[in-house]
């Protein structure tokens, strides 16, 4: 994960560092390509402009010209805008869990990794903070789907609710909550359906499933490979659906890092996990200060 976008950062700092004094000049420079280097990363514009404008104020002040390491300052100065703009207003809260049964719908596109990550973060609640988990497939146009999700359940050891032929997404999100209340679930996930791409008929099934299950997260799944894609996808469901957090999958991929980085600037929304391969514990928790971490190597 942001190996390319790390190795120029590393390029610029690296002379920075090593030119000793330093003129507002030669600070201008640097970020320049900084910021060549964050549109390269899929980073979308305003969002670099931004990033630019807050360092810059910073760094080309007599504080750190002045300094006897104005290198190491200004990268110090670009890490900690880093945090500023992958965190927004503040870090991401836990999963608002608690009530049982506790509902957690599943939004995103065909293909963005939805099921996988129900599973991974069905897996993840029940090893490390043992709740019982009741997984749901609302995906009734895909019946490969729903079993997909069964087969995932057998392998973690989490529930599944089990399919009926012929109902629709409405009707196996109220089964889905009656088994999780009557059967003493702590939280039930429910997985919908996705699209190649956002359409009506989508958005109205969500919204029909949102309103009756009344979930305490509504979680998007988006592919982090699709750089600022992911951004519009998360902007758009967003605005149709609510979403109370992002999880960027594919993390583990050679991807520009591009919807990391813009996600919290974009649309506000914090990312609440990362996904880093197709295995079931390959699902970490979104942590800024981490991630400028690798960013800046
Ligand atoms: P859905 O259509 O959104 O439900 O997508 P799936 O959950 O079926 O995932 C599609 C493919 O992406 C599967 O082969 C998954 O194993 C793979 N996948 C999901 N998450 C990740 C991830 O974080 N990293 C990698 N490398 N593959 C992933």
């Amino acid at each position: 994960m942001f190996e390319s976008l790390s190795e120029r950062l590393g390029g610029v700092f690296d002379r920075l560092t090593k030119q000793g004094a330093l003129s507002a000049e030669d600070v201008k420079t640097a970020l320049r390509e900084v910021r060549v280097a964050l549109l390269e990363a899929d980073v979308s514009l305003p969002v670099a402009r931004q990033f630019i404008k807050a360092v810059e104020g910073k760094a080309t002040g007599a504080a750190v010209t002045k300094s006897v390491t104005p290198g190491q300052q200004v990268v110090k100065i670009v890490h900690d805008e880093l945090i500023a703009m992958l965190s927004g207003e503040g870090p991401a809260d836990a999963l608002k869990i608690d009530n049982p049964p506790a509902p957690i719908l599943m939004v995103g596109l065909q293909g963005s990794g939805k099921t996988t990550t129900t599973a991974k973060l069905a897996k993840r609640l029940k090893d490390r903070e043992g709740k019982r988990v009741l997984m749901a497939s609302l995906d009734t146009n895909r019946p490969a789907a729903m079993e997909q999700l069964a087969i995932l359940g057998t392998q973690i050891g989490v529930d599944t609710l089990p399919i009926v032929k012929g109902e629709n997404a409405v009707q196996i999100a109220k089964r889905a909550k009656q088994q999780a209340t009557f059967g003493g679930y702590d939280v039930y996930m429910l997985d919908t359906a996705g699209r190649l791409h956002i359409d009506e008929v989508l958005m109205d099934e969500v919204q029909a499933v949102r309103d009756v299950a009344q979930p305490r997260e509504t979680l998007l799944v988006v592919d982090g490979l699709t750089g600022q894609d992911a951004v519009n996808v998360a902007t758009e469901f967003d605005e149709k659906v609510g979403v109370s957090g992002v999880v960027l999958t594919r993390m583990d991929g050679d991807g520009r890092g591009g919807a990391a980085l813009s996600m919290r600037a974009v649309t506000g929304k914090p990312i609440r996990f990362v996904g880093l391969g197709e295995k079931m514990d390959a699902l970490e928790t979104f942590e800024a200060e981490r991630i400028a971490g690798r960013i800046l190597g």
